[in-house]
C-alpha cells in the first residue's frame, strides 16, 4: 500500500494569501469565503472543501447545517443534497464522540478512513467515498461556531505540520470575518434600535475614566455622531447639576449591590443649552473579586412623557380660570415648604372679595369671571415668586407666605388689600350679555377683606392647613363685620 501523501504547505500558504484577500475585501464574509475555499481546495488537491455550521450540540448528538462547499469536480457535490440540510448526527461511536470533543475544544482532527476502527464515523465517511479527511473548527469568542473540512476521495493524505497549520489559519480568518460581520450587524441593530426607541447607549469605566457614547446619544448631546470620545467630566457636565447629585446618590446605592440595575429621570443639556428629560437605565457590572468593571446603560428621551406629566400636574394642582394654585396645589406647596425646613412658620392670608355677588348681579357672571382673573393677576404681581397664591373656591383666595415676620406679613396683607382697592378694575366690554351691551369701558371698583393666621407645624400637613384656614376665617369674618376692605390678624382679634 502506498504511503499517505503529505500536503504541499507552500502552495497552501499561497492560497491562503489569495483567499484571505478576497475574504477581507468583501463586505459580507460569505461573499469572500467561496474564493478562499476554492484557493485552498485547488492548492491541497482534495476532492471537496466544506463548512458546517453548528446549530445545536447535546450529549446525544449534534445538529449542523452544510453552508459552503467547493468541489474539484461536479460529481463530488453534496451541498445540494437534502440529507445535508440541518442534519443531526448521533454521538453513538467513541471515534465520533472524540472528534466532536476535539472540535468543541478548538482542535483539528485528521483521519485516514481505512485506518479508522469500525463504527458509525467510518461508515459515514465510507458512504461518501472519503479516503482521508481533515477538519479544523471555526471558533468564535472561544465557542465552536462551525467546522472547516477537507475530504479527499482519491488519496490518503496525512495532514500535519505547516500544511495543517495553514488550514488552522484559514479557519481563524473565516472566524474573524464572521466576527466582523456580526459586529457590523450588531452595530446596525443598535443604530436601528436607537432610531426606533429614541434612545442612546453609553458606557463608563470608572477606573480609567474611559467613556463610550452611541452615535444617537452623541447626536442628542449636540456632537457629530462620529465624535471620537467624550471625556468623563464633559459627559457628566451634560446632566443638570441637581440631577447629577441624585445620580451619584443612586450610583452609590446601586454600586453596593452586585450587577444591579437602576433607573433615574435626569435632564440632559445639549451643546446649545437646550434641556430635555431622559430616563437613564443603568447597570453596574462587576468582575470577580467584587471590582466594579463598568457602568453602562441607555438614555431614553422621555421629554414628551414629562411634558404630559407636567400638564397633568398643572391640571390637577392649578385653577383653570385664574391660573392660581387650587387646594391640592396648596397642600403640595405647604408640604414641600415644611419638608425643606426653609420656613418653620409660614403665614396664611385668606382673602375674600367684598360684595362680589352684587358685582356678578350687576355685570353678569362672565364679567365676574374676567374680574376674578384680573384680580388674581394683580395679587400675583404683589407676591414674590416663592409665595403661593391659591384660589380656594368662588371669590375666595389664599396666600401662603414663607420667611416673613409678623409685621412683614401684615404689611404684605395691607399691600394686597390696597392693590385691589386703589384702582378700579376695567371691563373693556361686557362679555356674555348679548355681546352688544356696553361696548365702551366699564370701571368696576372692588375691595377685598383679609384674615391672617400663622400656620403651626406639627401633625399632618392637612391638619396644619385646616387649623390655619379656620383661624384666618375667623379673622376674615371680623374684617367683614367691621366694614370690609380691611386686614385682621387672628392674633389681633
Ligand atoms: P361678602 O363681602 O360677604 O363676601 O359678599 P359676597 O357677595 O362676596 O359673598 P357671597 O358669599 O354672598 O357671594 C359670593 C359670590 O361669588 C356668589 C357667586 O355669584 C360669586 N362667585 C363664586 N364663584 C364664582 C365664579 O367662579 N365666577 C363668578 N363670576 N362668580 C363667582
Ligand atoms: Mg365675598
Ligand atoms: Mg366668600
Amino acid at each position: 500500500m502506498p504511503a499517505p501523501l503529505t500536503p504541499d504547505a507552500p502552495r497552501l500558504l499561497d492560497a491562503l494569501a489569495t483567499g484571505s484577500a478576497a475574504l477581507l475585501q468583501r463586505r459580507f464574509w460569505s461573499n469572500g469565503v467561496n474564493q478562499l475555499l476554492e484557493a485552498l481546495g485547488e492548492a491541497s488537491g482534495v476532492s471537496r472543501v466544506w463548512i458546517f455550521q453548528l446549530l445545536e450540540r447535546s450529549a446525544s448528538g449534534v445538529l449542523q447545517d452544510y453552508v459552503f462547499e467547493w468541489v474539484a469536480t461536479p460529481g463530488y457535490r453534496q451541498l445540494t443534497q437534502k440529507r445535508f440540510r440541518f442534519f443531526t448526527t448521533a454521538i453513538d461511536d467513541p471515534e465520533y464522540a472524540d472528534m466532536v470533543t476535539r472540535r468543541a475544544r478548538g482542535d483539528a482532527h485528521t483521519c485516514i478512513v481505512s485506518q479508522l476502527p469500525n463504527g458509525s464515523l467510518r461508515e459515514h465517511l465510507e458512504s461518501q467515498s472519503i479516503r482521508s479527511m481533515v477538519t479544523v473548527p471555526i471558533m468564535l469568542n472561544g465557542q465552536w461556531w462551525g467546522t472547516l473540512g477537507f475530504d479527499d476521495c482519491e488519496h490518503e493524505v496525512a495532514w500535519e505540520g505547516p500544511g495543517l497549520q495553514a488550514l488552522t489559519i484559514a479557519a481563524e480568518l473565516i472566524a474573524s470575518a464572521i466576527y466582523r460581520h456580526q459586529l457590523n450587524s450588531r452595530k446596525r441593530q443598535v443604530d436601528l434600535l436607537q432610531r426606533v426607541a429614541a434612545c442612546g447607549a453609553w458606557e463608563i469605566n470608572p477606573a480609567s475614566g474611559a467613556t463610550w457614547c452611541s452615535s444617537g446619544l452623541l447626536a442628542t448631546l449636540g456632537y457629530p455622531p462620529d465624535y471620537a470620545r467624550l471625556p468623563l467630566r464633559r459627559l457628566l457636565a451634560h446632566i443638570v447639576p441637581e440631577d447629577r447629585r441624585a445620580l451619584w446618590m443612586l450610583l452609590r446605592h446601586c454600586c453596593g449591590v452586585c450587577n444591579s440595575s437602576c433607573r433615574l429621570d435626569v435632564r440632559l443639556i445639549d451643546q446649545q443649552g437646550e434641556i430635555r428629560w431622559h430616563e437613564l437605565v443603568l447597570e453596574a457590572n462587576y468582575v470577580s473579586g467584587g471590582r466594579l468593571a463598568d457602568i453602562a446603560g441607555l438614555a431614553i428621551d422621555i421629554s414628551q412623557r414629562k411634558q404630559g406629566e407636567v400638564q397633568a400636574q398643572t391640571e390637577a394642582e392649578f385653577d383653570e380660570l385664574t391660573g392660581a394654585h387650587n387646594r391640592r396645589g396648596m397642600v403640595r406647596y405647604i408640604r414641600e415648604l415644611l419638608d425643606s425646613q426653609k420656613c418653620q412658620r409660614p403665614y396664611l392670608l385668606l382673602l375674600d372679595i367684598d360684595h362680589f355677588k352684587s358685582i356678578n348681579d350687576r355685570y353678569g357672571h362672565p364679567a365676574g369671571d374676567v374680574l376674578l382673573k384680573t384680580l388674581a393677576k394683580r395679587l400675583a404681581g404683589e407676591l414674590r415668586p416663592d409665595d403661593c397664591l391659591v384660589r380656594l373656591g368662588g371669590e375666595e383666595f389664599a396666600v401662603v407666605a414663607a420667611e416673613l415676620g409678623e409685621a412683614q406679613v401684615l404689611q404684605l396683607a395691607e399691600r394686597l388689600r390696597n392693590c385691589i382697592a386703589e384702582d378700579p378694575f376695567v371691563l373693556n366690554a361686557l362679555p356674555g350679555i348679548g355681546g352688544t351691551l356696553n361696548a365702551r369701558k366699564v370701571s368696576v371698583p372692588m375691595t377685598v377683606s383679609l384674615g391672617v393666621a400663622t400656620m403651626m407645624p406639627g401633625g399632618s400637613v392637612g391638619h396644619c392647613q385646616s387649623m390655619a384656614i379656620a383661624q384666618a376665617d375667623q379673622a376674615l369674618y371680623i374684617a367683614k363685620e367691621s366694614g370690609r376692605n380691611r386686614v385682621v390678624a387672628y392674633w389681633q382679634r
